[in-house]
């Protein structure tokens, strides 16, 4: 069970909590959105426990380590005063590399790290939302009782609402950004 009865909020990383760039290779290209604090520490008082999901292929194409991802999220993580719970990412690539390579269940559109974070840390998906500007970002959350939002702060929204509408998938909301959809998660 979750600790508290406490609810997840599971979300993107590149172009929900941060501006998206092809890669984020270290903290220089790290740029945290507008509202995004904010809206953490509202979610935070909504007791929502946060986790960050994300897809680094940049690991497995050789751009950037394991051990330079974590020093990005620790600097992340000070940047979003510390409130999300955990960050968890894959590193692989569809096809694989640089000796990732194998098939994965952890790179999105798969839901591997969602699972993950419910043994890790011990969540229900239940109450919980899904909240990314990618269309695999919500279809990982297919099958699940999670509430999902499509935000329009990354990748252009059109050609990720084309391929949600090509998956069958229709998200229960959109919104602007992540301080807008945490306004329509909360009903504020
Ligand atoms: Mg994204
Ligand atoms: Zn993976």
């Amino acid at each position: 069970m979750t600790p508290r009865g406490k609810k997840v909020a599971f979300l993107d990383r590149d172009g929900t909590i941060n501006a998206e760039v092809s890669f984020v290779r270290d903290v220089t290209g790290l740029v945290v959105l507008p509202g995004v604090v904010d809206a953490l520490h509202r979610l935070h008082a909504a007791d929502y426990e946060i986790v960050v999901v994300t897809n680094q292929s940049g690991i497995a194409r050789g751009l950037y380590t394991e051990a330079d991802l974590a020093h990005i999220h620790a600097t992340l993580h000070e940047r979003l005063h510390r409130l999300p719970r955990a960050y968890l990412h894959c590193p692989h690539l569809p096809d694989g590399g640089h000796g990732y390579g194998h098939a994965c269940d952890c790179r999105k559109p798969a839901p591997g790290l969602l699972h993950e974070a419910r043994e890790l840390l011990g969540l229900q998906f239940a109450g919980g939302v899904l909240i990314g500007d990618s269309a695999r970002d919500l279809l990982m959350g297919r099958g699940l009782p999670l509430t999902t939002i499509h935000v329009r702060s990354g990748k252009p929204a059109a050609e990720q609402r084309a391929l949600l509408r090509e998956a069958g998938m229709e998200p229960d909301h959109e919104a602007a950004d992540l301080a807008a959809a945490v306004d329509w998660l909360l009903g504020a």
